[in-house]
Formats: structure tokens, C-alpha cells, sequence
């Protein structure tokens, strides 16, 4: 498969054919958490796509070396360069040290990337690390007349380079100018494009990290740490560089500008980039406050590894829908996935002609751009296909190397048995009782409620229908 993996690039706009810098390598950078709350599931979605790519590399052959960064400094609340820094804003929420925030946050990501069964990158690198690295690329990008003082902070001076938009097609550059409009000017800047590479003057001055540069005590702005912590680990030459589409612009834009600037030749080669997760009021995000994180679904019942199925039945390219009726729907599936393999038997014949043609289709629908409902439709394809429980076992865990579902550690915990025993019996006494209050057989209904409740059920008559819990 080495030679046959097909990639979108947002560079490109294509599907294109992977090809690294060096024959068997690949250098992989992802930009990281900015760690000032949980993340989200929507943050998730790109860190399970994320991780079927490399998963995907290395089933393939590659030798994949892969990059993240930790966002503890210089991520404003407005992604150009105003408002005030976001872990600022977590630690006041707090009460707590910006670098108490980096860290708790940090462990939680870690913690739910676990659950996730996301791989953890190679290298882990916190912003707050690299200081004298920004410094000297900053202090290169000034040399080279690339960049620019005024009013006390470094900035990019965009107008220097021939395409700063390169993610964008013609008609979408002209409305990408005007995207800058409406941010509050920063007088400072020559052209409205102009970002910041390092802060020593700016309208919050309680700016709790601070470091000696030659512009004065200040703080980095956000781009530059991608650029510098990617070139620390990777070199200068990068196969692929991932993030979620929000991070295509002004994030990206701004990497690639002055990274190329830096270094004076192309620097990455392929963009991968994952659609949002939404829900009904839109993109799911953390400054809107309210938002669902792996513990809210784990409270809820659910098995996390429901929600990284759910991300792979889509493909990463298309928006999201979160919806809990799919989750339900996924939670069953997953259970009963579980539970088929679980009763497999592993002491029969294996047959490598078989194991050897599905393990071709498996590789071809992951070459097709991660076609990652394709792969999901094979695990049921190799349950249903006469092959020996063997073969479909070391199969299953063959594909799990990417899907990372856990597809044969055995049935789920008794306690989601239990659990799935309980809600079909509570459903199915719902629906009697339901018919006997159709039929006007109001002390049947009564008894089943009492009979319920006897059990520790409460029933509730909404307008949305009868809901059940716990007592
Ligand atoms: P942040 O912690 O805000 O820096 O974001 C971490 C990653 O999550 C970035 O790659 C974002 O592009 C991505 N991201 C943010 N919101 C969403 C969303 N609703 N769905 C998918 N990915 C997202
Ligand atoms: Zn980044």
C-alpha cells in the first residue's frame, strides 16, 4: 500500500497520490490543544481523523515520526491577533496559574485521547518550551526584511510575499481580504493581512507569561510556534501537516508565510485538513461555553469508543452532525459488534487466501482518501463471509491496528449488559403500558408503572413522550 495511498490535500484541491520527502518516512505535525478548557468532541473528531491517517501511514509501511504541539501562550480569543489570550481567560475563570491551567488541561486531553484509543505523537512539545526558537525565526524573518517593528510589536509584513493566500482559489481570495474588515484595526499593521509574531505592547497588559526578546519583555503570538516546534522535530522539509478546517486560515496561511519565508523554499508538502462536528446550533466550540466532552458521554452511559465509531462511519472531509439518536443507534451496533466477535472461536483453521483478499479490500478503502465507512462496512462483510472464526478474528485485529475499536478484547463489561438487558425490558413495558393507556385499561397501565417503579424505574410523560431513569 506504501505506494498507493490517495490524500486531499487543501493545498492542492486534489486527490492526490502520497509521496514523502524520503522513501519509507513520513514527518507528521498536528496542531495541538490550546489547553485553557476540555476538549470538545468536535476537538476529538480531528484527533480520531488524525489518527487514522497516521495509524493509516503505518499500517501502510511508513515509518511515521509525528509532531504536536501544546497551545499554552499566545492563542487569542479572536484568531487575528485581538481579544485577550485565551489561557489567561481559563486561568481567571479559575482561579488558578496560566501554567496550573497548561497542565491540568494538558493531562485531561491526554486522558480523553486514552479513552479514544488515539495514539499519543512522538514528540509532545508545550509552546511555552520553545521560546528562544520563535525568537531566532523571528529575528531571521526581520533580517530577511520579511518582517517588521511598530508600536512595539514584530509583526509579518504579508504584502512581501507573491500568494499569502494559498489555500484559496481566486474568487475566494477576494472575499478573504474582506475577512479582516470587521476585526478591530490594530493601527500598527501596514497591511490589514499583517499578523503578529511577537507582542510586547498590547491592550491587556497583564499578560501573566512573559519573556526577555530582543523587542522588549513580550509573549509570541500564536502561528509562530507551529512553524518553529514542526522545524525542531521535522526539519525543513514536512510531508504532512493536519489540524481541523477552522486552522486553514488565518492559522495555516500564516504558517506556511512565514515558514517559507524563514527557510526559502516550499516547506509541507500535503494539507490534511477535518470537517467540523456540529450540532443543531451550529459548529461546536469551546468559547461557546457549553459544549460535550468524552466524561459528559461517559456520565451519559455511553462507551467512548461509541463516539470514535461514530467519527469513522463519516468521512473526514464531510461535516458532522452530532445527534444522540445516532449515538444510540452506534452504542447498540458497537455492543453487538462486540459481543458477535466475542463468541468466535479461535481454535479453528486459519485460511490466509481469505485473510490475504479482505485484508486488499481493507487497504484499498483506507488508500481511498481514509474512507473510513468503507473499512467500518468490511469488519461486518468478514463476519458474514464463509471463512473459519479464525481467519475472522485475525482479521478483525488486523483492521483494529487502524480502527483502534477494541474490536476483539471481548464483550463489553457486564455492567452495559446489564444495562442494555434493563433499557430493552423498560422499553418494552413502556410500549404495553402505552397500548393498555390506547385501549383505556387504566389500572393496567397503573400496575406496570407501580411494577416499574418497584424495579427502581421512574417513568416520565413528556410531550416528547415517555422518558425512563433511575430512581
Ligand atoms: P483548539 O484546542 O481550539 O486549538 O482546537 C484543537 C483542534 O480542534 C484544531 O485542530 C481545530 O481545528 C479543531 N476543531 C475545533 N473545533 C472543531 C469542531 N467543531 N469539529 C472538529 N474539529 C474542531
Ligand atoms: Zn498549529
Amino acid at each position: 500500500m506504501e505506494n498507493h495511498i490517495k490524500l486531499y490535500s487543501t493545498l492542492s484541491r486534489k486527490v492526490e497520490d502520497f509521496v514523502p520527502n524520503e522513501d519509507g518516512k513520513v514527518g507528521m505535525y498536528t496542531c495541538g490543544p490550546t489547553v485553557y478548557h476540555f476538549a470538545h468532541i468536535g476537538n476529538l473528531r480531528s484527533y480520531i481523523m488524525e489518527d487514522v491517517l497516521e495509524k493509516t501511514l503505518r499500517y501502510a509501511g511508513y515509518d511515521v515520526k509525528r509532531v504536536m504541539n501544546i497551545t499554552d501562550v499566545g492563542h487569542l480569543s479572536s484568531d487575528a491577533d485581538t481579544g485577550e489570550d485565551k489561557m489567561l481567560k481559563g486561568a481567571k475563570r479559575e482561579h488558578k496559574t496560566v501554567m496550573e491551567i497548561a497542565q491540568f488541561y494538558t493531562d485531561a486531553f491526554f486522558s480523553d485521547c486514552e479513552k479514544l484509543n488515539i495514539k499519543r505523537p512522538d514528540v509532545v512539545e508545550p509552546a511555552t518550551n520553545c521560546i528562544p526558537e520563535f525568537i531566532h525565526m523571528i529575528e531571521v524573518l526581520l533580517e530577511k526584511g520579511y518582517a517588521y517593528v511598530a508600536g512595539d510589536n514584530v509583526y509579518f509584513d504579508t504584502s512581501k510575499l507573491k500568494d499569502y493566500y494559498v489555500f484559496s482559489s481566486q474568487n475566494e481570495k477576494e472575499l478573504m481580504v474582506g475577512v479582516r474588515e470587521d476585526v478591530t484595526e490594530d493601527v500598527n499593521k501596514r497591511n490589514k493581512s499583517d499578523f503578529v509574531l511577537w507582542f510586547t505592547k498590547s491592550k491587556f497588559e497583564n499578560q501573566e507569561l512573559k519573556w526577555d526578546s530582543p523587542w522588549g519583555l513580550g509573549y509570541p503570538g500564536w502561528h509562530i510556534e507551529c512553524s518553529c516546534i514542526s522545524m525542531k522535530h521535522l526539519g525543513d522539509y514536512m510531508d504532512i501537516h493536519c489540524g481541523g478546517v477552522d486552522n486553514i486560515f488565518p492559522h495555516h496561511t500564516n504558517e506556511i508565510a512565514q515558514s517559507e519565508s524563514y527557510l526559502g523554499h516550499k516547506w509541507c508538502n500535503y494539507w490534511f485538513h477535518v470537517q467540523h462536528l456540529n450540532d443543531k446550533t451550529g459548529k461546536m466550540s469551546k468559547s461557546k461555553g457549553d459544549f460535550l466532552t468524552v466524561s459528559r458521554l461517559e456520565e451519559k452511559g455511553y462507551h467512548p469508543l461509541v463516539y470514535r465509531m461514530f467519527c469513522l462511519q463519516s468521512h473526514y472531509r464531510k461535516p458532522l452532525e452530532f445527534s444522540y439518536e445516532i449515538l444510540d443507534n452506534m452504542e447498540s451496533a458497537y455492543t453487538k459488534l462486540r459481543r458477535t466477535i466475542s463468541r468466535l472461536d479461535p481454535d479453528t483453521e486459519p485460511e490466509p487466501e481469505a485473510f490475504a483478499a479482505y485484508k486488499a479490500k481493507f487497504t484499498d478503502a483506507l488508500a481511498d482518501d481514509l474512507n473510513t465507512a468503507m473499512a467500518l462496512t468490511l469488519v461486518y462483510d468478514v463476519l458474514k463471509a464463509e471463512m473459519s472464526d479464525r481467519t475472522k478474528l485475525d482479521l478483525l485485529q488486523d483492521f483494529d491496528a487502524v480502527l483502534s475499536l477494541d474490536l476483539t478484547a471481548g464483550e463489553l463489561a457486564a455492567e452495559d449488559d446489564v444495562d442494555a438487558e434493563l433499557e430493552s425490558y423498560v422499553l418494552e413495558k413502556i410500549q404495553e403500558r402505552t397500548e393498555a393507556k390506547k385501549a383505556k385499561d387504566f389500572p393496567k397501565a397503573d400496575a406496570i408503572r407501580a411494577e416499574l417503579l418497584e424495579k427502581g424505574i421512574v417513568l416520565e410523560d413528556t410531550r416528547e413522550g415517555v422518558k425512563w431513569k433511575k430512581a
